[in-house]
């Protein structure tokens, strides 16, 4: 799937991988096709034309009715106004593109939401009723769908290939762990990330997940400990000392994920922009 195989995942429910300008080592973004005849696309996400015609030819033979965005990141919404031209000018409906208030806000002037999804919504497609969940943390919109029988359409609370990068210019790492205990709270069974294969055990990688990004915190509070004051790169070089200095900078963006964790749960301060230390 990540290489951009066709994959059926469960009746009625398919992922067709599609390359986009995602974040390394990913270079394919999944559009989730729900339904089998009355189609739900989740996440259209290519630019690039020849993806776009692979995703035209799956859909061959079957009416679009709507497509969901998990949230606003590029390397998920890339496609969406261009499905929608091209089946409209194909003589078809125009199908609807809906997603979460934040995601539209993110959107606007970009690409036109028409239906705004929240917490608790119910996307039916022909008859299964997929529950909405807001799942912010990645993004302040972002969403995941839930079948009520532990098949969720995940986006980017967890992939297959790469790791979810925190950003804290629009993701909260607070946030995010807590959306994580919910999907597993709720019974979660098999998640299809957006980036890699669908991912099957989900409780035990949920809760993988949570236990991973707390070492993380525990790390880079270790480090800030014995550092005494110190910058986010001081901090990046110490705790990622082990890695490919390449995903430094990458890093020290997860790593100010983690400092503003633990700024709000009394672990850190922020002396002075970029200055830390810990209390
Ligand atoms: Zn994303």
């Amino acid at each position: 799937m990540t290489e951009g195989a066709w994959v059926d995942v469960a009746p009625g429910v398919a992922v067709l991988g599609l390359r986009t300008p995602t974040l390394p080592p990913a270079t394919h973004t999944n559009a989730v096709l729900l339904g089998r005849h009355v189609t739900t696309v989740v996440d259209p996400a290519s630019p690039w034309d020849d993806e776009r015609g692979r995703l035209l030819d799956a859909l061959r033979g079957r009416a679009l009715e709507r497509i969901v965005l998990t949230h606003h990141h590029h390397d998920h919404v890339a496609g969406a106004i261009a499905l929608a031209d091209a089946w409209e000018a194909s003589g078809h409906r125009r199908p609807s593109v809906w997603a979460h208030p934040s995601t539209a806000e993110r959107l606007e002037g970009r690409l036109p939401v028409d239906a705004l999804l929240d917490a608790g919504d119910v996307v039916d497609v022909e008859g299964v009723p997929w529950t909405v969940r807001h799942t912010p943390g990645h993004a302040p919109g972002h969403v995941v769908l839930e079948d009520g029988d532990g098949l969720v359409v995940a986006g980017d609370m967890v992939a297959g290939v790469g790791t979810i990068l925190i950003d804290p210019e629009d993701g909260d790492l607070g946030d995010y762990l807590d959306s994580l205990q919910g999907m597993a709270s709720r019974g979660a069974a098999r998640l299809i990330p957006s980036h890699g294969p669908v991912l099957e055990h989900a409780e035990a990688l949920l809760g993988f997940y949570i236990a991973h990004r707390h070492q993380r915190t525990a790390q880079a509070a270790e480090a800030l400990r014995r550092r005494g004051e110190t910058d986010v790169a001081g901090l990046v070089a110490d705790v990622y000392a082990q890695v490919d200095p390449a995903v430094w900078p990458i890093a020290a963006v997860q790593l100010l994920a983690h400092l503003r964790w633990m700024e709000r749960h009394g672990l850190a301060r922020e002396l002075s922009p970029g200055r830390w230390i810990s209390r």
